[in-house]
């Protein structure tokens, strides 16, 4: 069994010098923070994964949740868990002191996150409560804050999404879940809602979910949905009318229940703002949530390359290639072959680069919101929409990759149940599904966020990778690299521009048709920024002392890596994205698949 599944010194190394995140203390929101709250935040959560969280990995996969007599049986840990957090106050550390937390940067609660999915994802219960809870927050009355907020913070009480429904998964606008009114705010909500997360368990007290559904009468598609807060206990102690009607048993991600819920004709909820304004108000929680998924996505990929660097250091077989008749020499650790040496390189580049872009995105979250002035809010709003996206679909995909390739590490080793890389790879295989999928985001990119108050997100973007270009020049070991980053921002552009002429035209399906190419191209060129900036840091550091030098060289190295293996397939996606031949969309004729 690994013993590593996070690599603090990069943590710290991407959020204090990269990113430089303590200079979020110098905004009123967050000036009670200093570098040290956040390390004891951090510490705090690393004490809770190895803990709890880590030693439990393999048993949570291995007894997952089962629905008997009707309730939701999870593995014991999770009550130790959902209280360790809720003491400890990590669940809702970046709410508003009003509600109840303390006012932590999101790029370290974020981090934090990435700590706890990395030493067992499969007790990813309370990313779903922050979001909910935060929900309340915004859109909710004072009664509805005062009621719910508290318990959800201190662990006591599960928060959920509830969005899909069995005709309404990527297309939300065909929800058909209903709302009457009976009272004052108070709704009859019915209907049914599947594969909702942590949708029912044994391990807290009570669920509030947060559902989506139409108010009788409401207009057709996205404008007429509605959001309701709907417990499954009431204050008096009574019973909601929801039933499970089942449970998913899945491929991974096993601790963590996914529920077929029906809200009875007596189900009662509260409605959540204003009526017909509840996809908006939920896309709070998506793109919370997205982020989130981003950062599990690196979050297994982290523990998966550290698993297979330590079993590629300890695992002989076969000597150097320049040395391989000399069978009378004792075999070499397989971290000595170049191929091996490729497979980590790739983990190492895709991890860190998406954490490091993860970071990013976090910061734009926190300066958004509480930046002084209204245009630098803008500014970052605008960054964040764009970049949401990418930032969800990166990690989540190259990180297929990495658990791939770090499975392909151990060799036969890999496929059995002897070590957990098999979880890895397995638990995270839904991270480019839920949450919008990777088709679905890609879309969202080039169809909305791209094009949105007419380029002015990617122009934003385009001055933010100039500034690192910038720097970089400075340095002749960066040149190249600077360059190369320059000529992919012009190559984007060139698409980019490409496409939107090809979207004037009015026919939407070309235009979307290869979205999915276009995301991966603008990943890689978002994740070749990030490796510059990370680059351009660890020279600096060079030049000013030998302290942590082989730390700073590695990080270089593995920005050359990713410059010389990964980011040349922009060439391939760029040819695609440029020719005129349509060959994916249905024209009507018969086509055998
Ligand atoms: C383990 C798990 C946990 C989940 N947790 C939650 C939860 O907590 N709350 C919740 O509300 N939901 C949850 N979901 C649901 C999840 O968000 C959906 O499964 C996801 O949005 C996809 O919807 P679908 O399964 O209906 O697939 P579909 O929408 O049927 O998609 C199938 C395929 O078709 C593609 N596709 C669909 N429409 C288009 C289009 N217009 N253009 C191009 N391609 C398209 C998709 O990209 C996908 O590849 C969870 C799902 C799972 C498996």
């Amino acid at each position: 069994m690994a013993t590593q599944y996070h690599d603090r010194p990069t943590i710290n190394f991407l959020l204090y010098d990269v990113h430089e995140v303590e200079k979020a203390c110098q905004l009123p929101f967050f000036s009670d923070h200093s570098r040290e709250t956040f390390e004891m935040t951090l510490d705090a959560a690393t004490l809770i994964a190895d803990n709890i969280m880590f030693p439990n990995l393999l048993s949570v996969d291995r007894n997952q949740p089962e629905l008997v007599d009707g309730e939701v049986k999870v593995h014991p840990c999770l009550k130790d868990y959902l209280k360790a957090l809720g003491d400890s106050g990590i669940i809702g550390a970046d709410f508003t002191y009003e509600d109840g937390g303390a006012q932590l940067p999101f790029s370290i609660s974020s981090m934090v996150g990435h700590i706890l999915m990395a030493a067992n994802n499969g007790m990813m219960y309370t990313g779903l409560t922050t979001g909910a809870a935060r929900l309340i927050a915004s859109f909710g009355s004072e009664e509805l804050k005062q009621k719910y907020i508290p318990d959800m913070l201190n662990g006591n009480w599960q928060g959920t999404m509830c969005l899909t429904e069995p005709q309404a998964g990527s297309s939300l606008s065909d929800i058909v879940c209903s709302a009457e009114s009976a009272g004052e705010n108070e709704f009859l909500v019915s209907g049914q809602k599947i594969f909702i997360s942590a949708g029912d368990h044994d391990a807290c007290r009570n669920v509030v979910h947060l559902v989506l559904a139409r108010i009788k009468g409401a207009p057709l598609g996205t404008k007429g949905i509605s959001l309701f807060v709907v417990p499954k206990y009431f204050e008096d102690g009574s019973k909601n009318d929801i039933t499970n009607m089942g449970i998913y048993h899945k491929l991974g991600q096993k601790g963590v229940p996914a529920m077929h819920l029906g809200f009875g004709d007596q189900c009662r909820g509260y409605l959540l703002g204003e009526p017909n304004k509840g996809l908006n108000y939920m896309f709070q929680m998506m793109n919370e949530a997205r982020i989130g998924v981003g950062f599990t996505g690196a979050s297994i990929s982290s523990a998966a390359y550290h698993a297979a660097v330590e079993y590629t250091k300890e695992r002989p077989q076969s000597r150097r290639l320049n040395k391989k008749n000399a069978l009378d020499s004792p075999q070499v650790a397989i971290i000595q072959h170049p191929d091996i040496r490729r497979m980590l390189l790739f983990q190492k580049a895709a991890v860190e680069g998406s954490l490091s872009l993860l970071t990013e995105v976090a910061q734009y979250f926190d300066l958004s919101h509480y930046s002084e002035s209204e245009e630098e809010r803008k500014k970052y709003h605008l960054l964040l929409e764009l970049l949401t996206p990418i930032a969800k679909t990166y990690p989540c995909e190259s990180g297929l990759r990495v658990t791939s390739d770090a499975l392909q590490c151990f060799g036969g080793y890999g496929f059995t149940e002897d070590f957990p890389i098999e979880q890895y790879y397995r638990d995270i295989r839904i991270t480019p599904i839920y949450e919008g999928t990777t088709g679905i985001q890609s879309q969202d990119l080039l169809g909305r966020k791209v094009a949105a108050e007419n380029g002015a997100a990617l122009k934003l973007l385009a001055g933010e990778i100039q500034k690192t270009i910038d720097e970089a020049m400075a340095y002749d070991h960066l040149k190249k690299y600077a360059n190369e980053l320059s000529a992919e921002i012009k190559n984007l552009s060139t698409i980019t521009r490409h496409l939107i002429s090809v979207a004037a035209t009015g026919d939407t399906e070309r235009f979307l048709s290869d979205a999915t190419l276009y995301m991966e191209l603008s990943g890689l060129v978002t994740i070749a920024w990030q490796w510059l900036k990370i680059g351009v840091t660890a020279q600096k550091k060079l030049a000013a002392s030998d302290d942590l030098k082989s730390f700073y060289e590695s990080k270089i190295h593995t920005m050359k890596f990713f410059y010389h293996y990964e980011l040349p397939k922009t060439s391939g996606l760029s040819k695609r994205l440029l020719d005129e031949e349509v060959l994916t969309i249905d024209q009507g004729t018969e086509f055998q698949f």
